[in-house]
């Protein structure tokens, strides 16, 4: 089930073209592929672009207003599909191109100010991809390759991207007659304005072909599966993204592929907190061990290396073993280890432990109530 246009935008029924492109602005923005990190955030940038499309077209949004959002979209459905001239005024697909990957730099035109006509005809580079990739802490530290498969645009087999059949007949665009631009004139409180946009009509192509091409629906592009090869650099860290060149959307009318941003998430194991660079272990020590000293086994991501406790270690104290941290990504040498010691208390002792332990107490002058515990005290004052 999709949205009412007018809830899509969070605007009323009656909201004016000014305040659906300030909302539309927006909401795009907050939606954007490349910017949200929602996992919906692509579905709902495509209804943002659709309801701004039909609510700033005057016919369109009269039409809608009038079906309602159920009907429209059906009623739109049919429209696309059907080759030719469907029933909303206007050929194929009644939202023009865009669509997918070309929509996105339309809106960075949009945001930008920029787009003049040539560019609309001119080659033009595909749009980045945005996708993630989870790999482990012990991944991160060798440096790891991996295999990325992705749903992603691409240039549809059967139009070479064209969106109609080959033998298709050309008619010039007879909205924008073959221009690819229409100018509109608007008058306003500042005066007559006069604005020229990509004809919707034929998508500043100028030109209206007779049949739409059926696998790809006129969009010049299908989704496909693609495995892509990730070489993931020792050292990086969570939160980063490498940029896969010419792996993205495919352009248009010549322009090269767009790129494939990967954001890394590296996921934490339980040995080793990270912190940038270095990495943190706790190592549960033994009251003996705290006050004689030993030499005890840490892990490393490198396998496990000796340490030695000095006597006397308090509980909680902090020892660095320098260089066995992760690797500096780009850079030499490794951050550090540190490794945070506990000392256990022990809970359950055997009555040999127990006398040891009392006469421990005992030979440094101190008195211990061993014998009434809190419970045995509790007991006794009943
Ligand atoms: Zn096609």
């Amino acid at each position: 089930m999709s949205e009412d246009f007018y809830s899509v935008l969070g605007v009323s029924q009656d909201a004016g073209e000014e305040e659906i492109k300030q909302a539309y602005r927006e909401k795009a923005s907050e939606y954007h592929p490349d910017v949200s990190d929602a996992p919906d955030a692509e579905e709902k940038f495509k209804q943002v672009q659709k309801a701004k499309e039909v609510l700033l077209d005057d016919e369109k949004r009269r039409m809608y207003d009038q079906m309602g959002h159920e009907r429209f979209e059906q009623a739109d459905k049919r429209g696309a599909t059907d080759s030719g001239a469907g029933g909303m005024g206007g050929q194929g697909n009644p939202f023009g191109g865009g669509g997918g990957a070309g929509g996105m730099n339309d809106i960075f035109e949009q945001f930008f100010g920029g787009g003049s006509g040539g560019s609309q005809t001119g080659p033009r580079q595909g749009a980045d991809l945005k996708t993630r990739l989870n790999i482990d802490l012990e991944d991160a530290y060798e440096g790891v390759t991996k295999q990325l498969t992705i749903s992603r645009p691409e240039r549809c087999p059967d139009c070479d991207g064209a969106g109609h059949p080959p033998d298709a007949d050309a008619n010039t665009c007879t909205a924008c007659n073959g221009q690819g631009q229409q100018t509109t004139v608007r008058q306003t409180p500042l005066g007559r304005v006069q604005q020229a946009q990509t004809c919707r009509q034929c998508d500043g192509e100028g030109t209206i072909y007779s049949e739409t091409c059926s696998t790809c629906r006129g969009e010049g592009q299908v989704r496909e599966e693609a495995t892509i090869q990730v070489d993931v650099p020792a050292g990086i860290h969570s939160g980063q993204t490498l940029r896969m060149e010419r792996e993205g959307a495919p352009g248009e009318n010549g322009g090269p592929k767009g790129d494939l941003l990967v954001e890394i998430q590296v996921e934490d194991i339980e040995a080793f907190e990270r912190d940038g660079d270095d990495l943190q272990h706790r190592l549960a020590i033994s009251f003996p061990q705290a006050v004689f000293g030993d030499t005890v086994e840490v892990p490393t991501l490198d396998g496990p290396v000796e340490m030695d406790i000095p006597a006397g270690t308090q509980s909680g104290e902090t020892f660095r073993l320098r260089d066995e941290g992760m690797p500096r990504l780009q850079r030499r040498g490794y951050g550090n280890l540190f490794v945070k010691v506990q000392v256990v208390t022990p809970e359950n002792l055997n009555e040999e432990q127990r006398e040891a332990l009392e006469a421990f107490a005992e030979a440094g002058g101190e008195e211990i109530d061993v014998e009434q515990g809190f419970f045995e005290k509790l007991k006794s004052s009943f």
